[in-house]
């Protein structure tokens, strides 16, 4: 039998050791690629024991609001939890320009929905080449509508930079992730145009949505990231796992069945 995501999500909220052995080599990876590709090396360091620690609780909203789902949603909810604890951790000082996401949607209405993903990459702070690879789009284009996104918003704010989305990342990107509609469409149907599954009928009624709604550009957005995240991630092994095993309280040696049985630790 193999032992998969929705295992361990049910293994980890009843505190169950074999849920966090997995957790911690399938997860633990992507969780310090996620906090490296959006914090200073040291400011990632410093809070990563700490997130771990945070979300090995069994009543962490991550594992508590989480019903057992696939690996893919799974991960797009982990970085949301991971990047919200960084924050709690380590407040980043506010960006000296602001930007807020209304302004940002009225300036960047004139886009198509996928010139709103290249310029949405740039606030998950993806440089047009690692984007043009998650979008499968060349660089150069993404440099092009960026360029555009750029002189847009520049028309509707009183003071810009060049960076300015990129410094907003954090920010935009919560406020994105707030505003839900009722019309909102679930993850699935973004997993399906991403594995290529979608109707071209299905795929009509999901761009007429997306285009106006920055809640889903930053769902597909992220879901996109999803999938990089897990094709390059590699599990740790043994002992790369050992410490962390060690960290989580999960005993590596083999427990009498007895113990098992009774959900001693
Ligand atoms: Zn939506």
């Amino acid at each position: 039998m193999i032992y998969t995501c929705y295992d361990m999500i049910r293994d980890c909220r009843a505190n169950r050791a074999e849920g966090w052995a997995y957790f911690i080599s399938n997860y633990v990876p992507v969780t310090r690629t996620i906090l490296t590709h959006y914090f200073q090396p040291d400011a990632a360091g410093r809070v990563m024991e700490r997130i771990l620690l945070a979300l090995r609780q069994p009543e962490s909203s991550l594992f508590a609001s989480v019903e057992p789902v696939p690996e893919r949603p799974f991960v797009a909810e982990l970085r949301q939890h991971v990047l919200a604890l960084a924050e709690r951790f380590e407040p980043a000082a506010a960006p000296e320009i602001t930007v807020d996401l209304e302004t940002l949607a009225t300036a960047l209405e004139p886009l198509s929905v996928v010139e709103k993903q290249a310029a949405w990459l740039e606030t998950m702070r993806y440089a047009p080449g690692q984007s043009g690879t998650l979008l499968r789009m060349a660089p150069v284009t993404v440099e092009k509508i960026r360029e555009r996104a750029a002189e847009l918003i520049r028309h509707k704010t009183d003071a810009w930079r060049r960076t300015l989305l990129w410094d907003n990342g954090l920010q935009l990107g919560r406020a994105a992730a707030a505003s839900s509609g009722s019309q909102c469409l679930p993850a699935k149907i973004f997993l399906d145009v991403l594995d290529g599954r979608s109707t071209w009928r299905g795929r009509e009624d999901m761009e007429h949505h997306v285009r106006g709604c920055w809640h889903c550009i930053d769902r597909f957005c992220r879901l996109v990231e999803v999938v990089e995240l897990l094709r390059a991630n590699r599990p740790l092994t043994g002992g790369e796992a050992e410490p962390l095993r060690k960290l989580f309280g999960v005993a590596t040696e083999k427990r009498p069945a007895w113990k098992r049985l009774f959900g001693q630790a």
